[in-house]
């Protein structure tokens, strides 16, 4: 997707934080960031969201959640805690239309989210 920010990321075309990264997800700090730890994971390929993963291509989210759990392994957030937030769509304010989780931790976090 040649106009995705996400893409233009993994492409090198627009720098970003990295923190962590393999062959198919990338995982950086989040430039707006909402609690003291703020990081996005997305798959390198580029999917909307959840449901518009082909069935073929859910290998991707395995990799993707192994890379996730690295990431918090890394930055030490299990023993306190982190949330794991997907927005879909509209309702859930999805401003980047490129697959992504949200980790974020360093902090109490209210719930229900707004
Ligand atoms: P969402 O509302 O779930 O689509 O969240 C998109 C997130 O991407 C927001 O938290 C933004 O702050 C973040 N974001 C947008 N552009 C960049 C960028 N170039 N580098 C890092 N984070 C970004
Ligand atoms: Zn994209």
């Amino acid at each position: 997707m040649s106009d995705c920010i996400f893409c233009k990321i993994v492409s090198g075309q627009i720098p970003a934080s990295k923190v962590y990264e393999d062959e198919s997800t990338l995982v950086f700090k989040d430039i707006n960031p909402a609690a003291p730890v703020h990081l996005v994971a997305i798959p390198k390929e580029h999917f909307q969201t959840v449901q518009d993963i082909p069935a073929q291509k859910m290998d991707v989210m395995k990799e993707f959640f192994e890379a996730v759990a690295k990431t918090v392994a890394g930055q030490r957030l299990a023993k306190n805690g982190y949330r794991l937030v997907i927005n879909s769509g509209e309702h859930a304010g999805q401003l980047v239309p490129h697959l992504h989780a949200h980790i974020l931790a360093g902090r109490e976090l209210g719930w229900p989210p707004g």
